[in-house]
């Protein structure tokens, strides 16, 4: 098997899978007992949290936890409700206090259209136009959220350039005794893997982390909330998590998601080499395509289009080959849905069937890169000729 769809998923690393194991049989207490054995699992959670914690900058009482970065990204826009002056989801759609990026993940794109936001344009590698974003924001705006790296296209967004607008907007606010909250948040599931992440740097004030896209186990994700923001409980019950997320904490998912967090952050450097030299390779050795996804992607990430080709058919030729890639972000393409991250960059409907994600990550080595390029090219052969 060749696996280049990272981004979907990445398998539990061996030291994830071994860091979690105790906490499922051996050291299963609640961590809200209180007995000793109890208390020693509430601390190493506290400690996995702190780690998490630790490699944003932020402190294990920033993070709330939660089952994946769906929850956390919901949980972040629950900061409307929490301070808002409006009555129902129709009067805030009149006012828009959502500004979100266009190529978002559904799950800030949802939730932002729910409280009636309104998109932000992208340019032709799916990055932000800050000219777009500074007119767009009004006095009524309360909440801006933007992708660090997109799921799609891996493209990284210049996140403190626009902390620096964001400020610069509280700060007119405040001269003109304007008290409404202006937040920023930033879906950092694909960045964490390959970007040295910082909440302080980026001047966002939430965060979401994503332990499925970092070799950790899948349902477990973070919020980093400062303290200046007022959230919504999300989930009522025992108060665990600041109150805001009840219910007993995943212990063995927070372990592994920590254990997962240390060895990323500590292999972002040759990481980041190892991809950018796969990513060298399959270009010069695939054919026949174009890049669609040229400046400002993370280096795990290529985007291509084969012209006049069925994307689709091309995916289940590789599936028989042994490949397996995909034509952009899993939850879309079980509905068969066109790409609208694909769309907001200005491609065609011919363009979008056309185009192929494929997303390296520790799976890969280098003579599966050479071996996916040479079927790559075969299976886009036999499609071109069927065209013929
Ligand atoms: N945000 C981004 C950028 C993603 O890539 C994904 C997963 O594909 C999610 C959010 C949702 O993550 P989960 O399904 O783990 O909740």
């Amino acid at each position: 098997m060749i696996y280049l769809d990272h981004a979907a998923a990445t398998p539990v690393s061996k030291k994830v899978l071994e860091a979690m194991r105790p906490y499922f049989a051996e050291d299963f207490f609640n961590p809200s007992a209180a007995y000793l054995p109890a208390k020693r699992v509430a601390e190493k959670y506290e400690t996995a949290k702190a780690t998490i914690a630790h490699a944003i900058g932020a402190k294990a009482h920033d993070l709330v936890m939660t089952a994946g970065a769906t929850e956390a990204n919901n949980l972040a826009f629950s900061c409307l409700d929490a301070v808002s002056v409006f009555s129902s989801p129709e009067s805030m759609a009149e006012n828009a206090p959502v500004l979100y990026l266009a190529t978002e993940h559904d799950s800030v794109r949802k939730v932002a259209e729910y409280y009636g936001g309104v998109s932000i344009d992208v340019d032709k590698n799916g990055r932000i136009l800050l000219d777009d974003l500074k007119n767009k924001i009004t006095d009524e705006t309360m909440l801006i959220s933007v992708a660090l790296a997109n799921n799609e296209l891996g493209t990284i967004q210049p996140l403190s350039e626009i902390g620096s607008i964001v400020r610069k907007v509280r700060l007119d606010r405040l001269s003109r005794g304007i008290k409404r909250p202006l937040y920023l948040h930033s879906d950092a599931s694909q960045a964490l893997n390959l970007l040295n992440v910082n909440v302080a740097r980026l001047g966002v004030d939430l965060l979401t982390l994503n332990s499925a896209k970092v070799y950790g186990p899948k349902g477990v994700g973070a919020l980093y909330a400062s303290h200046e923001v007022k959230l919504k409980p999300h989930i009522y019950g025992g108060g665990q998590e600041r109150g805001l997320r009840s219910g007993t904490e995943n212990v063995p998912g927070v372990i592994g998601f920590s254990k997962a967090v240390e060895e990323v952050t500590s292999h972002l450097n040759g990481n980041r080499k190892k991809y950018a030299n796969f990513k060298k390779i399959l270009l010069s050795e695939l054919q026949d395509y174009t890049l669609i996804n040229k400046k400002h992607a993370l280096d795990n990430f290529i985007v291509i289009c084969y012209n006049g080709i069925d994307a689709e058919r091309l995916i289940f030729l590789l599936e028989e080959k042994g490949v397996y890639v995909s034509t952009g972000a899993a939850c879309a393409a079980s509905k068969g849905l066109k790409s609208h991250v694909l769309k907001a960059i200005g491609l065609s409907d011919v363009e979008i069937n056309g185009s192929l994600r494929l997303t390296l990550g520790e799976t890969n080595d280098e003579a599966q890169i050479h071996e996916a390029a040479r079927l790559i090219n075969e299976a886009v052969a036999i499609e071109m000729g069927r065209n013929a």
